[in-house]
Protein backbone atom coordinates (compact mmCIF):
# COMPACT_ATOMS: atom_id res chain seq x y z
CA UNK A 1 0.00 0.00 0.00
CA UNK A 2 1.35 3.38 -0.97
CA UNK A 3 1.24 5.98 1.20
CA UNK A 4 -0.97 9.05 0.13
CA UNK A 5 1.84 11.62 0.98
CA UNK A 6 4.02 9.54 -1.41
CA UNK A 7 1.59 9.62 -3.92
CA UNK A 8 1.21 13.59 -3.95
CA UNK A 9 5.53 13.93 -3.60
CA UNK A 10 5.40 11.55 -6.59
CA UNK A 11 3.18 12.95 -8.68
CA UNK A 12 4.28 16.51 -7.86
CA UNK A 13 7.94 15.25 -9.60
CA UNK A 14 5.87 13.29 -12.15
CA UNK A 15 2.93 15.32 -12.80
CA UNK A 16 0.78 12.48 -14.25
CA UNK A 17 -3.12 12.18 -14.59
CA UNK A 18 -3.64 9.65 -12.11
CA UNK A 19 -1.87 6.64 -9.84
CA UNK A 20 -1.38 4.21 -11.88
CA UNK A 21 0.47 6.27 -14.49
CA UNK A 22 2.52 7.99 -11.83
CA UNK A 23 3.69 4.87 -10.27
CA UNK A 24 4.02 3.41 -13.60
CA UNK A 25 6.59 5.88 -14.88
CA UNK A 26 7.67 6.42 -10.87
CA UNK A 27 9.34 2.65 -11.31
CA UNK A 28 10.20 3.45 -15.24
CA UNK A 29 12.32 6.17 -13.49
CA UNK A 30 13.80 4.39 -10.83
CA UNK A 31 14.84 1.34 -13.21
CA UNK A 32 17.26 3.74 -14.73
CA UNK A 33 18.64 5.37 -12.19
CA UNK A 34 19.71 2.74 -10.17
CA UNK A 35 22.96 4.18 -8.91
CA UNK A 36 20.40 7.27 -6.94
CA UNK A 37 17.21 5.04 -6.32
CA UNK A 38 15.56 8.55 -4.49
CA UNK A 39 16.92 11.06 -7.17
CA UNK A 40 14.53 11.18 -10.26
CA UNK A 41 15.78 13.31 -13.54
CA UNK A 42 13.92 15.94 -14.24
CA UNK A 43 10.37 16.55 -15.88
CA UNK A 44 9.99 19.46 -17.42
CA UNK A 45 5.88 20.66 -17.34
CA UNK A 46 4.50 21.17 -20.92
CA UNK A 47 3.01 24.24 -22.42
CA UNK A 48 -0.83 23.96 -22.41
CA UNK A 49 -1.29 26.86 -24.68
CA UNK A 50 0.48 29.62 -26.36
CA UNK A 51 -0.31 33.02 -25.65
CA UNK A 52 0.83 35.82 -28.22
CA UNK A 53 0.64 39.45 -27.32
CA UNK A 54 -1.22 41.06 -30.82
CA UNK A 55 1.28 44.02 -31.00
CA UNK A 56 4.37 41.33 -31.23
CA UNK A 57 2.78 38.67 -33.39
CA UNK A 58 5.22 39.35 -36.92
CA UNK A 59 8.02 39.40 -35.25
CA UNK A 60 10.75 36.66 -36.14
CA UNK A 61 11.16 35.61 -32.52
CA UNK A 62 7.64 34.72 -32.22
CA UNK A 63 7.23 32.57 -35.46
CA UNK A 64 10.36 30.86 -34.09
CA UNK A 65 9.06 30.01 -30.62
CA UNK A 66 6.01 29.36 -32.12
CA UNK A 67 7.12 26.42 -34.22
CA UNK A 68 9.13 24.56 -31.46
CA UNK A 69 5.65 24.48 -29.33
CA UNK A 70 2.90 22.46 -30.14
CA UNK A 71 0.37 23.62 -28.26
CA UNK A 72 -2.56 25.52 -29.15
CA UNK A 73 -1.65 29.36 -29.91
CA UNK A 74 -4.57 32.60 -28.64
CA UNK A 75 -3.42 35.91 -30.30
CA UNK A 76 -4.61 38.54 -27.25
CA UNK A 77 -4.90 42.04 -26.92
CA UNK A 78 -3.56 42.30 -23.38
CA UNK A 79 -2.28 40.65 -20.29
CA UNK A 80 -5.40 40.66 -18.48
CA UNK A 81 -6.92 37.68 -21.02
CA UNK A 82 -4.10 35.51 -20.00
CA UNK A 83 -4.98 36.57 -16.24
CA UNK A 84 -8.71 35.90 -16.48
CA UNK A 85 -7.77 32.15 -17.94
CA UNK A 86 -5.75 31.31 -15.58
CA UNK A 87 -7.86 32.73 -12.71
CA UNK A 88 -10.49 29.85 -13.65
CA UNK A 89 -7.71 27.36 -12.27
CA UNK A 90 -7.83 25.82 -9.04
CA UNK A 91 -4.49 26.40 -8.91
CA UNK A 92 -3.53 29.64 -10.88
CA UNK A 93 0.15 29.15 -9.90
CA UNK A 94 0.80 25.59 -11.47
CA UNK A 95 -1.36 26.91 -14.32
CA UNK A 96 0.67 29.57 -14.90
CA UNK A 97 3.54 27.47 -15.34
CA UNK A 98 2.23 25.58 -18.27
CA UNK A 99 0.69 28.97 -20.17
CA UNK A 100 3.31 31.12 -22.08
CA UNK A 101 2.62 34.47 -23.19
CA UNK A 102 4.82 36.54 -25.56
CA UNK A 103 5.21 39.64 -25.31
CA UNK A 104 7.05 43.28 -25.52
CA UNK A 105 9.45 44.37 -21.95
CA UNK A 106 7.34 47.58 -21.95
CA UNK A 107 10.36 48.79 -19.74
CA UNK A 108 14.00 48.22 -19.34
CA UNK A 109 15.90 45.11 -20.04
CA UNK A 110 18.96 46.30 -17.59
CA UNK A 111 17.56 46.73 -13.79
CA UNK A 112 19.69 47.02 -10.51
CA UNK A 113 18.67 44.08 -8.28
CA UNK A 114 16.54 45.27 -5.50
CA UNK A 115 19.07 44.88 -2.48
CA UNK A 116 17.85 46.26 1.06
CA UNK A 117 19.33 49.17 2.98
CA UNK A 118 19.43 46.95 6.00
CA UNK A 119 21.92 44.45 4.76
CA UNK A 120 24.73 44.12 2.47
CA UNK A 121 24.22 44.28 -1.08
CA UNK A 122 26.44 43.22 -4.19
CA UNK A 123 25.24 45.99 -6.78
CA UNK A 124 24.19 43.22 -9.20
CA UNK A 125 22.40 44.12 -12.20
CA UNK A 126 19.39 41.96 -13.72
CA UNK A 127 19.33 41.27 -17.51
CA UNK A 128 15.03 40.93 -17.24
CA UNK A 129 14.76 38.13 -20.11
CA UNK A 130 10.99 36.93 -19.01
CA UNK A 131 9.17 35.95 -15.53
CA UNK A 132 8.60 33.22 -14.06
CA UNK A 133 9.49 29.16 -14.29
CA UNK A 134 8.65 25.54 -15.61
CA UNK A 135 10.11 24.09 -12.24
CA UNK A 136 8.42 24.70 -8.98
CA UNK A 137 10.01 25.22 -5.90
CA UNK A 138 8.24 25.06 -2.53
CA UNK A 139 10.07 28.15 -1.33
CA UNK A 140 9.76 29.76 -4.77
CA UNK A 141 9.65 33.72 -4.03
CA UNK A 142 8.10 34.35 -7.67
CA UNK A 143 4.90 32.60 -6.46
CA UNK A 144 3.92 35.59 -5.00
CA UNK A 145 5.37 38.28 -7.27
CA UNK A 146 3.26 38.78 -10.05
CA UNK A 147 -0.66 38.50 -9.89
CA UNK A 148 -1.08 35.96 -10.99
CA UNK A 149 2.66 34.86 -11.85
CA UNK A 150 2.47 33.86 -15.48
CA UNK A 151 5.51 32.35 -17.95
CA UNK A 152 6.05 35.51 -19.85
CA UNK A 153 9.00 36.07 -22.43
CA UNK A 154 10.10 39.00 -23.94
CA UNK A 155 10.93 39.18 -27.80
CA UNK A 156 11.48 42.68 -28.26
CA UNK A 157 15.04 41.67 -28.50
CA UNK A 158 16.49 44.56 -30.66
CA UNK A 159 15.74 47.17 -27.37
CA UNK A 160 17.44 44.05 -25.29
CA UNK A 161 20.65 44.38 -27.38
CA UNK A 162 20.40 47.80 -27.81
CA UNK A 163 20.32 48.31 -24.34
CA UNK A 164 23.35 45.97 -23.79
CA UNK A 165 25.22 48.14 -26.28
CA UNK A 166 25.08 51.25 -24.71
CA UNK A 167 25.80 49.22 -21.40
CA UNK A 168 29.22 48.02 -23.20
CA UNK A 169 29.94 51.36 -24.02
CA UNK A 170 30.36 52.23 -20.49
CA UNK A 171 33.48 50.21 -19.87
CA UNK A 172 32.30 50.14 -16.04
CA UNK A 173 33.21 46.64 -14.78
CA UNK A 174 29.49 44.95 -14.77
CA UNK A 175 28.12 41.47 -13.34
CA UNK A 176 24.59 40.86 -15.00
CA UNK A 177 22.60 38.11 -14.51
CA UNK A 178 19.02 36.71 -16.16
CA UNK A 179 18.39 34.12 -13.69
CA UNK A 180 15.96 36.69 -11.32
CA UNK A 181 12.56 36.45 -12.35
CA UNK A 182 13.03 33.15 -14.09
CA UNK A 183 15.52 30.52 -14.44
CA UNK A 184 18.29 31.44 -17.05
CA UNK A 185 18.42 28.09 -19.09
CA UNK A 186 14.46 26.95 -18.85
CA UNK A 187 14.23 28.80 -22.44
CA UNK A 188 16.45 26.94 -24.09
CA UNK A 189 13.82 24.56 -25.44
CA UNK A 190 12.64 27.24 -27.55
CA UNK A 191 14.73 29.97 -28.14
CA UNK A 192 17.82 31.13 -28.60
CA UNK A 193 18.82 33.66 -26.22
CA UNK A 194 21.44 32.17 -24.26
CA UNK A 195 23.50 31.81 -27.76
CA UNK A 196 22.64 35.27 -28.92
CA UNK A 197 24.34 36.74 -25.48
CA UNK A 198 27.09 34.46 -24.90
CA UNK A 199 28.19 35.91 -28.04
CA UNK A 200 27.42 39.38 -27.25
CA UNK A 201 29.05 38.94 -24.23
CA UNK A 202 32.52 37.48 -25.48
CA UNK A 203 32.99 40.32 -28.06
CA UNK A 204 34.00 42.88 -25.16
CA UNK A 205 35.75 42.91 -21.78
CA UNK A 206 33.89 44.47 -19.20
CA UNK A 207 31.07 42.79 -18.55
CA UNK A 208 29.95 39.22 -17.21
CA UNK A 209 26.54 37.58 -18.07
CA UNK A 210 25.74 34.87 -15.08
CA UNK A 211 23.15 32.16 -16.49
CA UNK A 212 21.84 30.78 -13.07
CA UNK A 213 20.18 27.56 -13.48
CA UNK A 214 18.49 24.32 -11.80
CA UNK A 215 18.40 22.55 -15.29
CA UNK A 216 21.01 20.96 -17.28
CA UNK A 217 19.89 22.35 -20.27
CA UNK A 218 23.48 23.38 -21.55
CA UNK A 219 24.12 21.67 -24.81
CA UNK A 220 23.70 24.83 -26.30
CA UNK A 221 26.36 26.56 -24.83
CA UNK A 222 28.77 23.44 -26.07
CA UNK A 223 30.30 24.77 -29.42
CA UNK A 224 29.86 28.88 -28.65
CA UNK A 225 32.68 31.34 -28.43
CA UNK A 226 32.15 32.63 -25.19
CA UNK A 227 35.62 34.29 -24.42
CA UNK A 228 35.05 33.70 -20.62
CA UNK A 229 32.36 36.59 -20.31
CA UNK A 230 29.61 33.74 -19.35
CA UNK A 231 29.46 32.44 -16.25
CA UNK A 232 27.17 29.04 -15.58
CA UNK A 233 26.05 28.87 -12.32
CA UNK A 234 23.86 26.34 -10.71
CA UNK A 235 21.84 26.60 -7.36
CA UNK A 236 22.94 23.48 -5.13
CA UNK A 237 21.36 22.03 -2.51
CA UNK A 238 21.24 18.70 -0.76
CA UNK A 239 19.85 15.78 -2.14
CA UNK A 240 16.93 15.99 0.44
CA UNK A 241 15.38 19.21 -0.22
CA UNK A 242 15.71 18.59 -4.12
CA UNK A 243 13.78 15.51 -3.48
CA UNK A 244 11.09 17.56 -1.05
CA UNK A 245 11.42 20.59 -2.02
CA UNK A 246 12.51 21.20 -5.52
CA UNK A 247 10.36 19.67 -8.29
CA UNK A 248 11.05 19.43 -11.71
CA UNK A 249 14.64 20.44 -11.66
CA UNK A 250 17.64 18.40 -11.88
CA UNK A 251 19.14 16.36 -9.58
CA UNK A 252 22.61 17.41 -7.51
CA UNK A 253 24.31 14.84 -9.74
CA UNK A 254 22.80 16.18 -12.67
CA UNK A 255 23.58 20.10 -11.58
CA UNK A 256 27.18 18.94 -11.46
CA UNK A 257 27.75 16.89 -14.04
CA UNK A 258 26.69 19.47 -16.07
CA UNK A 259 28.85 22.32 -14.04
CA UNK A 260 31.93 19.33 -15.28
CA UNK A 261 30.85 19.82 -18.35
CA UNK A 262 31.05 23.39 -18.40
CA UNK A 263 34.05 23.68 -17.12
CA UNK A 264 35.43 21.55 -19.96
CA UNK A 265 34.37 23.65 -22.00
CA UNK A 266 36.29 26.53 -20.77
CA UNK A 267 33.31 28.43 -19.18
CA UNK A 268 33.64 30.23 -15.41
CA UNK A 269 31.40 29.09 -12.58
CA UNK A 270 29.07 30.34 -9.83
CA UNK A 271 27.43 28.32 -7.47
CA UNK A 272 24.45 29.24 -4.63
CA UNK A 273 23.79 27.54 -2.14
CA UNK A 274 20.94 29.67 -1.57
CA UNK A 275 18.60 28.79 0.40
CA UNK A 276 19.89 26.73 2.97
CA UNK A 277 17.34 24.86 5.32
CA UNK A 278 17.99 24.27 9.14
CA UNK A 279 16.92 20.53 9.51
CA UNK A 280 18.18 17.37 11.39
CA UNK A 281 21.18 16.15 9.85
CA UNK A 282 21.41 19.02 7.75
CA UNK A 283 24.91 19.81 8.51
CA UNK A 284 26.06 16.37 7.51
CA UNK A 285 24.47 16.31 4.38
CA UNK A 286 25.38 20.18 3.09
CA UNK A 287 28.80 18.90 4.15
CA UNK A 288 28.79 16.32 1.64
CA UNK A 289 27.21 18.38 -0.99
CA UNK A 290 30.67 20.45 -0.66
CA UNK A 291 32.62 17.35 -0.78
CA UNK A 292 30.94 16.07 -4.28
CA UNK A 293 31.03 19.88 -5.95
CA UNK A 294 34.74 19.78 -5.43
CA UNK A 295 35.24 16.44 -6.89
CA UNK A 296 33.27 17.60 -9.78
CA UNK A 297 34.79 20.51 -10.77
CA UNK A 298 37.72 22.80 -9.43
CA UNK A 299 38.23 26.11 -7.38
CA UNK A 300 40.24 27.90 -9.88
CA UNK A 301 37.21 27.91 -12.37
CA UNK A 302 34.82 29.06 -9.62
CA UNK A 303 34.08 33.05 -9.91
CA UNK A 304 32.25 33.47 -6.76
CA UNK A 305 30.08 30.94 -4.00
CA UNK A 306 27.32 32.01 -2.89
CA UNK A 307 25.38 31.06 0.82
CA UNK A 308 22.14 32.11 2.41
CA UNK A 309 19.96 30.91 4.04
CA UNK A 310 16.16 30.40 3.77
CA UNK A 311 13.80 33.30 4.23
CA UNK A 312 10.70 34.16 3.26
CA UNK A 313 8.12 36.86 2.89
CA UNK A 314 5.26 35.85 5.55
CA UNK A 315 3.05 36.16 2.30
CA UNK A 316 4.52 33.03 0.90
CA UNK A 317 3.42 31.21 3.98
CA UNK A 318 -0.26 30.24 3.00
CA UNK A 319 0.68 29.52 -0.65
CA UNK A 320 3.25 26.92 0.57
CA UNK A 321 0.97 25.67 2.84
CA UNK A 322 -1.89 24.71 -0.35
CA UNK A 323 0.18 23.94 -2.68
CA UNK A 324 2.98 21.96 -0.68
CA UNK A 325 0.95 20.75 2.14
CA UNK A 326 4.03 18.20 3.35
CA UNK A 327 6.54 20.92 2.81
CA UNK A 328 7.93 21.27 6.87
CA UNK A 329 10.21 24.41 5.38
CA UNK A 330 7.68 27.07 7.24
CA UNK A 331 7.49 25.56 10.27
CA UNK A 332 11.14 26.10 11.89
CA UNK A 333 12.10 29.26 14.34
CA UNK A 334 11.92 31.92 12.24
CA UNK A 335 12.04 35.83 13.47
CA UNK A 336 11.10 38.88 11.06
CA UNK A 337 14.05 40.85 9.66
CA UNK A 338 14.62 44.43 8.33
CA UNK A 339 13.18 43.85 5.48
CA UNK A 340 10.17 42.44 6.59
CA UNK A 341 10.85 38.39 5.63
CA UNK A 342 11.33 35.57 8.18
CA UNK A 343 14.50 34.68 8.67
CA UNK A 344 16.26 31.64 10.80
CA UNK A 345 17.27 32.87 14.44
CA UNK A 346 20.85 34.61 14.04
CA UNK A 347 22.89 32.26 16.02
CA UNK A 348 21.10 29.61 14.18
CA UNK A 349 22.27 31.11 10.91
CA UNK A 350 26.09 31.54 11.86
CA UNK A 351 26.44 28.63 13.30
CA UNK A 352 25.44 26.89 9.89
CA UNK A 353 27.32 29.53 7.57
CA UNK A 354 30.39 28.90 9.79
CA UNK A 355 30.43 25.35 9.01
CA UNK A 356 29.98 25.69 5.94
CA UNK A 357 32.86 28.51 4.99
CA UNK A 358 35.17 25.78 6.90
CA UNK A 359 33.98 23.31 4.66
CA UNK A 360 34.66 25.22 1.05
CA UNK A 361 37.94 26.66 2.36
CA UNK A 362 39.28 23.29 3.08
CA UNK A 363 39.39 22.63 -0.50
CA UNK A 364 40.31 26.47 -1.42
CA UNK A 365 40.78 29.14 0.70
CA UNK A 366 40.93 31.57 -1.28
CA UNK A 367 37.78 31.50 -3.10
CA UNK A 368 35.48 33.95 -2.91
CA UNK A 369 32.19 33.36 -0.63
CA UNK A 370 29.36 35.99 -0.41
CA UNK A 371 26.33 36.32 1.76
CA UNK A 372 23.25 37.64 -0.41
CA UNK A 373 21.62 39.88 2.58
CA UNK A 374 23.10 39.66 5.58
CA UNK A 375 24.38 42.31 8.00
CA UNK A 376 28.15 42.93 8.97
CA UNK A 377 27.73 41.09 12.62
CA UNK A 378 26.94 37.77 10.49
CA UNK A 379 29.35 38.63 7.68
CA UNK A 380 31.82 39.36 11.00
CA UNK A 381 30.62 36.15 13.11
CA UNK A 382 30.76 33.98 10.30
CA UNK A 383 33.41 35.13 7.72
CA UNK A 384 36.32 37.00 10.28
CA UNK A 385 35.69 40.05 8.17
CA UNK A 386 33.01 42.48 6.52
CA UNK A 387 33.06 43.64 3.04
CA UNK A 388 34.02 46.67 3.92
CA UNK A 389 37.37 45.73 5.00
CA UNK A 390 37.93 44.50 1.82
CA UNK A 391 36.40 47.71 -0.17
CA UNK A 392 33.16 46.29 0.11
CA UNK A 393 31.17 43.36 -1.44
CA UNK A 394 30.90 45.00 -5.35
CA UNK A 395 34.39 45.11 -5.22
CA UNK A 396 34.81 41.85 -4.12
CA UNK A 397 33.01 40.56 -6.48
CA UNK A 398 34.32 42.34 -9.36
CA UNK A 399 37.95 41.86 -8.58
CA UNK A 400 37.17 37.64 -8.86
CA UNK A 401 35.30 38.10 -12.17
CA UNK A 402 38.62 40.22 -13.32
CA UNK A 403 40.67 37.95 -12.15
CA UNK A 404 38.53 34.44 -13.09
CA UNK A 405 37.04 35.64 -16.42
CA UNK A 406 39.82 38.13 -17.66
CA UNK A 407 38.02 41.61 -17.79
CA UNK A 408 40.05 44.46 -18.67
CA UNK A 409 40.07 47.04 -15.70
CA UNK A 410 41.70 49.76 -17.86
S1 LIG B 1 14.07 27.00 -10.17
FE1 LIG B 1 14.16 29.06 -9.29
S2 LIG B 1 12.69 30.27 -10.47
FE2 LIG B 1 12.24 28.10 -10.85
S3 LIG B 1 10.66 27.54 -9.35
FE3 LIG B 1 12.66 27.04 -8.45
S4 LIG B 1 13.24 28.87 -7.25
FE4 LIG B 1 11.59 29.48 -8.68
Amino acid sequence: MVERSACIGIQRRLPCADLFSCLTRYVFFITFRLKEPYIITTIPLLISKLYIDRQVAQLPQVASIRSRIDAPVVVVQNVQEVYDSLALSDDPIQKGKTVLFLTRNKGAFIKKCPGTRAYRCCNYQILHIGTFCTMDCSYCILQTYFHPPVLQYFVNHDDLFSELDNLFLKKNITRIGTGEFTDSMIWEMWTDLSNQLVSKFSEQFHTVLELKTKTTAIDGLKRLGHNRKTIVAWSLNTDRVIRNEEFHTASLSERLRAAAKCESWGYPLGFHFDPMFIYDGCEKEYREVVERLFSHVSSKNIVWISIGTFRFMPSLKSIIQKRFPESKIIYGEFIPGLDGKMRYFKPLRIELYRKMISWIRKYDPEIVIYFCMEDDEVWQKSMGFIPQDRGGLPKMLDTSAVSVCGLDVG
